[in-house]
């Protein structure tokens, strides 16, 4: 069984070939900038294997639809293409960032699946057009082949009504859904369904907080396996301080800046997706430019790591009593993955909660899933790296074979 990971944006196209029998990556790449002078495609053919091959590609790519017949070209290139021909592909599964709540699992794509994700592009007006976009080429390019949307807020659709309305006029919520949805949600569900494997556990006997800090960063409340709350709200940018993305503010803050600083809606909400969180505090928001300034006595660099982590922190406290009982914390993504410092600020002062981080094991480098709390802790702390592409996959099989078995 082959699959295709597409993960569609704007001006890129991400993907992966999985052999979902043995779950190893065939090839992995990206197509970058479509529609400008010079576009790109990157891809890396059996990686990891011992016999990798890069291929690095510049040249016009004037659309999605070129862009993913490039990718096909690739898969299937004489020279050291994986694949004979696209026949060989047996399912293609696509990020889709927001479902809405039409979606609560993983969807085989039809004309209807296409019209409800179209329906939700108010929601993600910069997301849903471009996740669109891969899938209707897609459809073109491999039309004999089942295709299955994942949604990242499909995981979050369990969240109950106190957690997911805003204390706004109850209108906004009927007649324009305005409530949290929650995102990352394949990324959660995936460690957390690693993390029940590890602790010989099924998922729904356990309750986690699963802790995903990458450029973007959201932490969930998971109770029996369930999402029961999630730290990003009706768009990505509610809960903790990310990379360039502010995070809980004070709403009020808005109506300050249009009457103080004159300035637009529109001009607000770029500044609170692409230059605040840690870039807004300190001028960096790759953590590693952080730790190097922070060392070199930068004291906003100092602070942006400050805020972040008691950020997490606070939130964690507060999953902690959302949840009554925690089994265990696991850490995700490029920072929760790889930065000690972070994990290791975020935790401190937990330990009145059962939370106790054995410290050495934490500095450790960590390549695959890592235990890192003390014999005495009674929450255990995990690292497990996320594997967004091979969650898809499973996803998209899954619900594939169970279609058949239904049959
Ligand atoms: P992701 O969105 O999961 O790809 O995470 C990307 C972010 O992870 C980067 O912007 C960095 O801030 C962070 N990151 C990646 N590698 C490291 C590392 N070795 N140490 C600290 N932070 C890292």
């Amino acid at each position: 069984m082959k699959t295709l990971v597409i993960n569609s944006g704007s001006s890129s196209i991400k993907f992966q070939l999985l052999d979902m029998v043995s779950e190893a990556v065939l090839a992995t790449g990206i197509v970058e900038r479509i529609g400008e002078p010079v576009g790109k495609i990157a891809c890396t053919v059996h990686p990891g294997s011992g016999q990798e091959r890069n291929i690095d590609r510049e040249e016009r790519i004037a659309t999605h639809h070129q862009g993913m017949m490039l990718v096909g070209a690739v898969l299937c290139d004489r020279d050291g293409g994986v694949i004979r021909s696209n026949k060989e592909i047996d399912i293609v599964g696509h990020r889709v960032v927001h479902g809405g709540e039409q979606f609560q699992r993983p969807t085989v794509i039809d004309d209807a699946v296409i019209d409800a994700i179209t329906e939700n592009i108010p929601l993600a007006p910069l997301h849903n057009p471009a996740n669109l976009d891969g899938i209707v080429v897609a459809r073109q390019l491999f039309p004999a082949i089942p295709q299955v949307a994942v949604f990242d807020t499909a995981f979050h659709q369990t969240i109950p009504d106190w957690a997911y309305i805003y204390a706004l006029p109850y209108e906004l919520y009927e007649q324009h859904r305005v409530r949290r949805y929650g995102f990352h949600g394949t990324s959660h569900k995936f460690v957390a369904g690693e993390c029940a494997r590890l602790m010989g556990k099924k998922l729904s006997d356990i309750n986690l907080v699963t802790i995903h800090l990458g450029n973007g960063c959201s932490m969930t409340a998971i109770e029996n396996g369930r999402s029961v709350d999630t730290t990003l709200g009706m768009t990505p940018l509610e809960g903790l301080v990310m990379g360039t993305r502010s995070g809980d503010i004070d709403p009020a803050i808005h109506a300050f800046l249009y009457r103080n600083k004159g300035m637009d809606l529109e001009r607000i909400d770029a500044m609170l997706n692409k230059e605040s969180g840690l870039k807004g505090i300190c001028g960096f928001n790759d953590m590693r430019d952080i730790h190097a300034a922070a060392a070199q006595g930068d004291e906003r660099a100092r602070l942006a790591l400050d805020v972040q982590t008691y950020r997490n922190k606070k939130y964690i406290g507060a999953y902690v009593a959302v949840l009554g009982r925690v089994d265990a914390l696991v850490f995700t993504a490029g920072i929760g993955e790889n930065d000690f410092i972070v994990r290791e600020r975020s935790l401190r002062g937990l330990e009145s909660l059962g939370i106790e981080l054995d410290h050495d094991r934490n500095r450790c480098r960590i390549k695959v899933p890592t235990p890192l709390h003390t014999e005495t802790s009674r929450i255990q702390i995990w690292v497990i790296p996320t594997n967004e592409e091979l969650a898809i996959a499973r996803e998209s099989i899954g619900l594939v074979s169970d279609a058949a078995d239904q049959r």
